[in-house]
């Protein structure tokens, strides 16, 4: 039976009132799959990125099924990575149950637990947590976990990409066994898959390709820049143009995304109207910075992956790599964040010669190419400063040596390899241009200057048949 509407999930009313008046007129095919094995009791692992209704499609079926208030003790568990994302989803319970009064609470750490403890106490239906503070109170006796009968790991790609696996066994030792679960996550690899064969009986799976749901809803774009100067030139650009209304920049480390901040603030964009958030930015910073942007108080948000797990906010305008996510799943949660739920976004990425290899590595996630285009003439291109491009030939070889451990490098590598065991070798290498002591002595980057004077970054990254996959 084709679903197309939420009534035929025969909902309760007080679930079909908040659907309604959330504006969602008709599931999502995620929805359309999972729900319905929810509410039949079976356990399912669903593969589905951020931006596809994932959360509704997991806590439609579980608010259904613990109905209305009860006892004291919580009845069902939702696990999540982070704090941003712990929040989030429970504000979507807030949103999804409000007509049912069931009582639920966000655990996460990142704060003294007093409060949470208060409102365990008072009693609650359903616990949205990260893995380290559920264990946290678990193991003060504040949370009794006899009448779990429903868990769900969300972004449990993520999970395993935080190492959260010995915590996720020591929760799994601490509920019932006999329970419902639902494992959500945007990637099915290898981890996910070993953690689903432990932690889910007999489960049915059920994929969400974010092949289709990324290319329908976000249109993508790469340029090729030759260096950071000219990716500051390229934003500085891009941000004045009128269409960048409510733009997420995304940073792979905090230093960087500190200096787009202070770029942006200084010369682009109003400083009232940007905001940055990563690791080291306080608790209230970001949820402060979260909140405003959702409000559509400010233009621009840059933001580190991390930080910007979870974020949900409507109409992202755009998303701009700055530079590439080193965890390639990242780059479709990234890009999740704009095309969400009926609008559509664009993605755009900032690429070095140096980033060519991870960019191959994530076209093959998503299963698609994504197109380039040529830099507008308007951008200003700068010099590449001597040590940055000694660093993108570094990590070049480095990539190649990944591929193929026999590669000897390009760059550095000559004059070690023929010295007699490794400990000279490394002694060596210190004394090369590899090393930051020598990085302003003479240019032995052949492999660079020829990458300049072509103009091709691929040439030196190109996978040379990653012989056998040793790795
Ligand atoms: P998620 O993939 O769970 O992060 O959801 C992405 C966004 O889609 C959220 O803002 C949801 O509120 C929204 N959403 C979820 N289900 C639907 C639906 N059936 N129709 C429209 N929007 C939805």
């Amino acid at each position: 039976m084709e679903i197309t509407s939420f009534e035929q999930f025969e909902l309760n009313r007080q679930l079909l009132n908040a659907v309604t008046e959330l504006g969602y007129t008709e599931p999502t095919p995620i929805q359309q799959k999972t729900i319905p094995l929810s509410l039949e009791n079976h356990d399912v692992l669903g593969i589905a990125q951020t931006g596809t209704g994932k959360t509704a499609a997991y806590l439609l079926p579980l608010l259904m099924k613990i109905k209305y208030p009860q006892g004291t003790n919580p009845r069902a568990l939702i696990l999540a990575p982070t704090r941003e994302l712990v929040m989030q989803i429970n504000e979507a319970v807030s949103a999804i149950g409000k007509y049912t009064g069931l009582r639920h609470l966000a655990l996460y750490g990142g704060l003294g637990p007093k409060t949470q403890i208060e409102a365990l106490q008072k009693g609650v239906d359903l616990l949205v947590a990260t893995p380290g503070r559920f264990l946290d109170l678990y193991r003060l006796g504040e949370i009794v976990t006899k009448d779990i009968r429903t868990m769900v790991l969300d972004e449990a790609d993520k999970m395993m990409d935080m190492g959260f696996m010995p915590q996720i066994r020591s929760v799994l030792e601490v509920i019932p066994t006999k329970r419902q679960n639902l494992l959500f996550s945007a990637t099915f690899g290898g981890r996910v898959e070993r953690l689903s064969a432990e932690f889910l009986e007999a489960p049915i799976k059920v994929e969400v390709t974010p092949q289709a749901s990324t290319a329908d809803m976000v249109s993508q774009v790469i340029y090729e820049v030759p260096n950071f100067r000219t990716k500051v030139n390229l934003l500085d650009y891009l941000i004045n143009k009128d269409a960048f209304q409510r733009v997420i920049i995304f940073a792979r480390t905090k230093s960087t995304a500190e200096n787009i901040y202070k770029f942006l603030a200084r010369k682009v964009v109003e400083s009232d109207r940007i905001r940055v958030i990563h690791a080291n930015k306080g608790q209230n910073t970001r949820i402060n910075a979260m909140e405003a942007f959702k409000e559509g108080n400010i233009q621009v948000l840059v933001a580190t992956d991390v930080a910007a797990r979870g974020i949900d906010v409507a109409q992202v305008s755009h998303v701009i790599n700055f530079d590439l996510p080193l965890i390639y799943e990242d780059y479709v949660h990234r890009i999740g964040r704009t095309g969400r739920a009926n609008h559509t976004g664009e993605a755009i990425t900032f690429l070095t010669m140096a980033e060519e290899y991870h960019v191959q590595k994530i076209e093959r996630i998503i299963r698609m190419t994504i197109p380039r285009k040529p830099l507008p003439t308007e951008v200003e291109v700068m010099e590449t400063p001597f040590d940055e491009q000694q660093a993108m030939l570094r990590e070049i070889d480095e990539q190649r040596r990944k591929e193929d451990p026999t590669f000897l490098g390009a760059f550095h590598e000559k004059k070690a390899k023929n010295l007699p065991n490794a400990k000279d070798r490394l002694k060596a290498k210190s004394k090369l241009p590899g090393s930051k002591k020598a990085a302003s002595q003479g240019n032995n980057g052949r492999s660079g200057a020829a990458n300049r004077k072509t103009g091709t970054p691929v040439s030196a990254v190109k996978r040379s048949g990653s012989r056998g996959g040793r790795r």
